[in-house]
């Protein structure tokens, strides 16, 4: 058994992420980004990528104090839990998501180095999981997150892990926000990057409107 999984992703209309700095940019408007604070304050984890912890320093947490009273007020804590998928651990100890604000579990491989796991551990609300060799086993971990008792996560990228996910079937829709603007780049990171698929995925589009100054895509995986 595994999670409810979607995706949550902002891009410009030539389907880019970010530009070749790869740092974060502001892809979505005002009515998007309350969008995205909902759909984490309804969701029991967020999982991200080391290569977004790298570039962004997210905190991911839920920002509008309401929705964060509502969840408390439903008996869950105030925000979700943090995932991380970090092999090596390369994670720096001072990430906002290391905060302590929330839970976080940062989950890595074998070859991750012991004396980083061990610091990482000492840090408050923090908890070091432990799948696969070379990379973290998706599956496993996200089998793991159904056992502590995650039902619905929401996963906010970046497109290297957007693709393990796919590729492996753990995805159960995708919604994508398109911001009026060109961002351009051949090597500007995408919703979907790491290789091609050995084919084309198919996606059913169950819904999409005009969205604030933008485009709102939801599609199931079929
Ligand atoms: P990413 O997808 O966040 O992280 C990928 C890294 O995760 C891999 O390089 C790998 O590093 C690790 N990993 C461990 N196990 C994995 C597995 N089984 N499958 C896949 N990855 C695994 O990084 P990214 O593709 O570089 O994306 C970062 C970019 O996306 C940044 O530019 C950021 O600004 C942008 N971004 C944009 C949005 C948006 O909505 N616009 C959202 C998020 C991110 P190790 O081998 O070292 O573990």
């Amino acid at each position: 058994m595994r999670p409810f999984v979607f995706v949550n992703v902002a891009a410009s209309l030539d389907g880019k992420i970010s530009d070749e700095s790869r740092k974060q940019l502001r892809i979505s408007c005002q009515k998007d980004l309350e969008r995205v604070d909902k759909l984490r304050a309804e969701s029991d984890a967020i999982m991200v990528g080391i290569g977004t912890v790298l570039a962004d320093d997210p905190s991911l947490t839920v920002k509008n104090p309401e929705l964060k009273k509502l969840r408390i007020k439903e008996g869950k804590s105030g925000n979700p839990i943090r995932v991380v998928v970090d092999s090596k651990c390369r994670i720096p100890i001072n990430a906002k998501i290391l905060n302590g604000k929330a839970k976080t579990v940062v989950a890595v491989s074998r070859r991750a180095d012991k004396g980083k796991i061990e610091e990482l551990r000492k840090k408050e609300n923090v908890e070091v999981v432990v799948f696969g060799e070379k990379r973290v086993n998706l599956s496993g971990l996200l089998k793991h997150l159904y056992k502590v008792g995650v039902r619905k996560l929401m996963v906010e990228g970046g497109g290297t892990l957007i693709n393990s996910l796919i590729s492996e079937k753990l995805v159960d829709e995708i919604y994508i926000y398109y911001g009026s603007m060109l961002i351009g780049g051949k090597t500007s990171p995408t919703i979907v990057d790491g290789q091609s698929f050995s084919k084309p995925v198919e996606l059913e589009i169950t819904s999409l409107e005009k969205f604030g100054k933008g485009i709102l895509i939801k599609c199931k995986l079929v």
